[in-house]
C-alpha cells in the first residue's frame, strides 16, 4: 500500500462497465473495510487524468466502440508505468483485451496498452460465433475454481511465457476452451463477469493481500455477520 489507506481506481466505468463489473471495486472495498483497512474508491472518467499512485486499478467489459475510446485514453495515460511499479491491475473482458498488444473491435485491429504480451483477434474459422455463457476454470494462481459469465467475440492468444489465470473446465475463456485469462505479476486479465470478485471472494482477497502486503484474516459468513458487516459498510461508506 502506498499510504495509510488502500486506494482503488475504477477506470472509465461509463465506457467499461458491462455486466456490473463496477461491482469488483465495491467487493474489494467491502472486504478491505471488514479487515479495518481504510479505503478510498476513485472513479475516473475517460476525460479525466488517471492517478498514478493508487494501489489497485480496475477495468471492466465494454462494447466495441466504447472499448476503442477507453484504449485511446489509456495509451496516453500513466497506466503502463503504474503496472511497471507493481500496482494491481484487474482487467475484465474488453479491459483484458485492451491491456494486451492488439485487439479487434468494429472489425478492425487496434493498438492496446501493451501491459501484457497477449493479442486478441476476431474469432477465426468459417462459423465465428461469440463466446457466451457460464465458465468454470481452475486457477493455480488463486488455488480455487473460478466461475463467471462470459460474452465476447474476441479470442485472446497468450504470448510466450504468459500464464493463463485459469484452466478451462467449461466454457470458452480466451476462445480456445483451454485457457481463461492471463496473469503476469500483479496484472490480471479475465473474461469472467459476475462481477468476478463477487462470485470468487478468494480472488478478491488475493488482490487485497497483494496490495496490502498483509495476510488477511478469513471472514466468516453467517447470516448475522453478513447483516452486521453490511451495517458496518454503510457506516464506512457514509
Ligand atoms: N467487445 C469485446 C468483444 O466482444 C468485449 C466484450 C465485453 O467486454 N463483454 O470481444
Amino acid at each position: 500500500m502506498t499510504s495509510s489507506k488502500l486506494t482503488i481506481v475504477r477506470i472509465h466505468n461509463e465506457l467499461m462497465g458491462t455486466y456490473g463489473d463496477r461491482g469488483n471495486a465495491d467487493v474489494l472495498a467491502y472486504r478491505a473495510r471488514l479487515r479495518d483497512i481504510k479505503v478510498e474508491l476513485i472513479d475516473i472518467s475517460y476525460l479525466e487524468d488517471l492517478p498514478s499512485s493508487a494501489d489497485i486499478y480496475l477495468l471492466g467489459g465494454a462494447e466495441d466502440f466504447a472499448q476503442v475510446l477507453s484504449a485511446q485514453a489509456l495509451i496516453a495515460s500513466p497506466l503502463k508505468q503504474v503496472a511497471e511499479r507493481g500496482a494491481i491491475v484487474l482487467a475484465v473482458c474488453a479491459g483484458f483485451q485492451i491491456i494486451g498488444n492488439t485487439f479487434s473491435a468494429n472489425a478492425q485491429s487496434h493498438a492496446g496498452i501493451g501491459l501484457i504480451d497477449v493479442d486478441s483477434r476476431a474469432p477465426q474459422g468459417p462459423h465465428p460465433v461469440r463466446s457466451v455463457g457460464e465458465v468454470r476454470a481452475y486457477s493455480h494462481t488463486i488455488g480455487v475454481e473460478l466461475t463467471g459469465f462470459e460474452n465476447h467475440a474476441g479470442h485472446t492468444l497468450l504470448g510466450d511465457g504468459v500464464e493463463s489465470l485459469g484452466v478451462i473446465k467449461s466454457g470458452f475463456g480466451n476462445g480456445d476452451a483451454i485457457h481463461e485469462g492471463a496473469v503476469v505479476g500483479n496484472i490480471f486479465g479475465t473474461y469472467l463477469h459476475g462481477p468476478v470478485l463477487a462470485r470468487n471472494p478468494e480472488f478478491a482477497d488475493l488482490l487485497l493481500e497483494r496490495a496490502t502486503g498483509a495476510n488477511l484474516p478469513q471472514l466468516e459468513a453467517s447470516e448475522n455477520e453478513l447483516a452486521a458487516t453490511y451495517a458496518h459498510w454503510r457506516r464506512c461508506a457514509s
